[in-house]
């Protein structure tokens, strides 16, 4: 389908008359950085070690989630019982910990490209993630060179409700203090996908790895992209059909 008729289908279910985007609600693990491979590692670690029932590719599924939700999840399924506090924060810290031990990974080929166009746009980016972990949140600032700044972040750690509640877009936009007809969300997990469609922006679902796009176009996305690199170069056209698009 077009961009157009895309964009024309979403605003009329929305009961939107046009997008004018000025902030973009962006994923961080597995859309801005391809960390989605060290973080099911980490989390297969760990599920070893506290004797979960898990496979390595069930965590790209659980992208976006807090790790206190995934820890609950493995420990009613493995166990038949909710996860304790205490287990949820000692695991999780353990994850943390494996996480950071692996070698660091670089932005997601076609990320970078994806917030310039934002940044020329005068679209203010706004990271919104499940994760809670500072080294890779420090290093955003190093990595886009300064275009996402500290008190513009959605974490684990600003949230009661991870994705698939829409609470983190949500937040999102009130941090950036537009409405959802003047945000865009990008993101790459059927979770996240679901959290941004609930709070009612327009949600690019971009592919980046094992999980196909018809998981993204079931979970809520408005349109799929095959890659960041895909969607970055689309971004400029996509940008010019919401500016001369309404209904
Ligand atoms: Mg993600």
């Amino acid at each position: 389908m077009e961009l157009k008729d895309i964009l024309t289908t979403f605003l009329r279910r929305r009961h939107f008359s046009g997008i004018m985007p000025r902030a973009a609600l962006i994923d961080m693990d597995g859309t801005l950085y391809d960390s989605m491979g060290n973080h099911a590692d980490a989390w297969m670690r760990v599920s070893a070690e506290a004797g979960f029932n898990a496979t390595r590719e069930e965590f790209f599924l659980y992208e976006g989630c807090t790790g206190a939700y995934i820890i609950d999840l493995l420990t009613r399924r493995s166990f038949g019982r909710p996860a304790t506090e205490t287990e949820m924060a000692e695991l999780y810290h353990r994850k943390t910990v494996y996480f950071n031990e692996m070698p660091l990974v670089g932005p997601m080929p076609g990320a970078r490209e994806m917030v310039d166009i934002f940044v020329r746009s005068g679209i203010t980016p706004v990271v919104v993630t499940g994760s809670g972990q500072a080294s890779l949140i420090d290093r955003l600032t190093r990595d886009f060179d300064g275009a996402f700044s500290p008190e513009l972040m959605v974490t684990a750690h600003n949230v009661t409700h991870g994705k698939p509640h829409p609470e983190p877009y949500i937040r999102g936009m009130q941090l950036a203090r537009v409405s959802p007809s003047g945000a865009i969300a990008i993101d790459n997990a059927p979770l996240g996908v679901k959290s941004a469609s609930a709070a009612g922006v327009f949600t690019a679902g971009v592919v980046t790895g094992p999980i196909p796009g018809s998981a993204l176009e079931e979970a809520g996305a408005t349109a799929v992209f095959p890659s960041m690199t895909d969607f970055a170069e689309r971004l400029p056209e996509l940008l010019l059909t919401m500016a001369s698009t309404s209904v």
